[in-house]
């Protein structure tokens, strides 16, 4: 969703609190959501007997007195727990490994965006059922994402809120170009974001923003799930990136690099970046300059699993593997350096290169790695709701943010792998899920 009609939204939202609506238009629902805990993410603690009071798309108060309000309807979810809707940094609703059924040529050669379009609504709806109410999607072709995003927008489909890359900026032969490997003959007919140079580079930002990309993503350097050589690579030189930056920032967005190697973390960072996905390699000297530039990391540290035991089941190149084995480990040691060094983190997964709906596994390995539980559920509310720029509206449970929730029957800061088995989903005053009624 664009950034601009969503500050109206709110603005619309809190003025009509206490306002008279037009006749023809309906009340706004009233609702209270009782549990019996919420995790504040707020203040890093849990409080106990919440009571959220709801007015049509956002919450207007919360209180701990149980008294409710003359005219709310009541969801008691007993002895439940509450959380802020949760936030995938870092996602691909266009696509899921389960298409790969033992042929990887047969997926990529046969397959078009339009197959995409057709199944990213169920991808949406299982990212929303498993508690995730905002993703930010970095990389589709096509702008399928963008159709996407516009149709939940709408209220044609259910999904969680996005905020949309488009095509991801990539040098020629890199990540994000998808004949590479190819015989030189092959050529797909898709809109991608192939571009060389600054004068292109510049070219290919505007044509995003111009196409209602909410976000700038581009390869810093070469990728696992690609055919180049290198896992980590720089693939762009500092002038492209600083390119890419300066650009996406003069039009108000905001810029992710994918960078696995130390090499193109750092020049990512000095080129300005707001977050850096992977992360993988990042040294001593990358850590120091996320911390004095204030750019998020994003260490996906779940995929790694999945990758090595369902890949090469599935038909994905050899190589995808073997180029796996050389990052995921050295990934998580990272991250765990980058926690005990008080990095900025957010929670970006990466999915669709695992099924989509099991985001929450990443928790448990969060923190396996370094965080505390309280701090690995930051980093997918308030820390990425920062990194998003969209605090004050998703993220924590607070007056103004909008009405999204989940709630999971156990505690989830003894044991993170309650957030796997999400029981109730609110997007926005709307029940998406509620498996506690009996
Ligand atoms: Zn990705």
């Amino acid at each position: 969703m664009r950034l601009l009609p969503l500050v109206a939204a709110i603005a619309v939202g809190l003025a009509s609190a206490g306002a008279a609506f037009a006749d023809d238009a309906p009340a706004p629902a009233h609702i209270a959501v009782r549990a019996a805990h919420l995790v504040d993410v707020q203040a890093g603690k849990v409080r106990d007997n919440p009571l959220v009071i709801i007015e049509g798309e956002h919450i207007t108060e919360v209180r701990y007195d149980g008294q409710v309000p003359a005219g709310y309807n009541v969801i008691d979810l007993g002895s439940a727990t509450l959380l802020p809707g949760l936030i995938d940094c870092h996602v691909h609703l266009t696509g899921d490994p389960n298409e790969v059924k033992g042929d990887y040529y047969e997926a990529v050669l046969k397959r078009s965006s339009i197959d995409s379009a057709i199944l990213s609504p169920t991808y949406a709806k299982r990212t929303l059922d498993a508690g995730f109410t905002t993703v930010r999607n970095l990389g589709a072709d096509d702008y399928v994402d963008i159709a996407l995003r516009n149709a939940i927008n709408r209220g044609d489909i259910p999904g969680p809120r996005m905020l949309v890359s488009g095509p991801p900026l990539g040098a020629t032969g890199g990540h994000a170009d998808g004949t590479t490997g190819f015989s030189p003959w092959i050529q797909f007919h898709d809109i991608n974001g192939v571009a060389d140079g600054v004068d292109a580079i510049r070219h290919r930002v505007r044509e995003n923003v111009k196409n209602g990309v909410d976000v700038i993503k581009f390869m810093a350097s070469a990728g696992v799930l690609s055919a180049e050589a290198s896992v980590g690579a720089p693939q762009y030189s500092q002038e492209e990136m600083n390119a890419v930056v300066d650009e996406a920032h003069r039009w108000g967005k905001k810029v992710a690099a994918h960078a696995h190697g130390a090499e193109a973390i750092k020049m990512a960072i000095r080129a300005g970046v707001d977050s850096v996905e992977h992360s993988s390699l990042i040294d001593d000297e990358g850590l120091k300059l996320a911390k004095q530039h204030g750019t998020y990391l994003d260490f996906d540290v779940y995929n790694d699993d999945y990758i090595l035991s369902e890949y090469a089941k599935k038909g994905f190149p050899a190589s995808t593997v073997e180029k796996e084995k050389t990052v995921g480990r050295l990934q998580r040691e990272n991250f765990q350096r980058a926690v005990k060094a008080g990095e900025k983190m957010a929670f970006g997964t990466d999915a669709g290169v695992y099924p989509h709906g099991w985001n929450a596994r990443q928790f448990a390995v969060m923190t396996k790695w370094g965080m505390t539980p309280m701090q690995a559920i930051q980093a997918a509310t308030v820390n990425a709701a920062d990194l998003l720029g969209m605090t004050g509206k998703v993220g924590a449970v607070a007056p103004g943010y909008y009405a999204d929730l989940v709630a999971v029957s156990g505690d989830p800061l003894g044991d993170v792998t309650q957030l796997e088995h999400v029981a109730f989903v609110m997007k926005g005053g709307d029940v998406e899920k509620n498996d506690t009624r009996r």
